[in-house]
């Protein structure tokens, strides 16, 4: 686990701020939901988009590199790289 260096104080309601920083290279947005994990002694937070990046879909989604993807998209990618493999082939 990598260490930020920033630290932050909790209101007197338990809210923190979470630094600019950390929400512009997380690509997280004010009213993005978070998802919070528990390891050992330490809370950890995720964005937490569980629908499918290219068409929103929430069902059937797997992650890729920090992607969910939905098995629809994913076998059209799958389609798209396999025919443009095969123009390669053949071109
Ligand atoms: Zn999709």
């Amino acid at each position: 686990m990598l260490t930020t260096g920033l630290t932050r104080q909790l209101d007197e309601y338990g809210r923190i701020i979470l630094p600019k920083e950390l929400r512009e290279s997380h690509h997280m947005d004010t009213g993005d939901p978070v998802a919070f994990f528990l390891e050992a002694d330490s809370i950890m937070l995720k964005a937490h988009n569980p629908g499918c990046v290219f068409c929103g879909n929430v069902g059937g989604t797997s992650e890729y590199r920090g992607c969910m993807v939905c098995t629809t998209c994913k076998d059209e990618l799958v389609a798209l790289a396999d025919s443009k493999r095969q123009s390669q082939a053949h071109g």
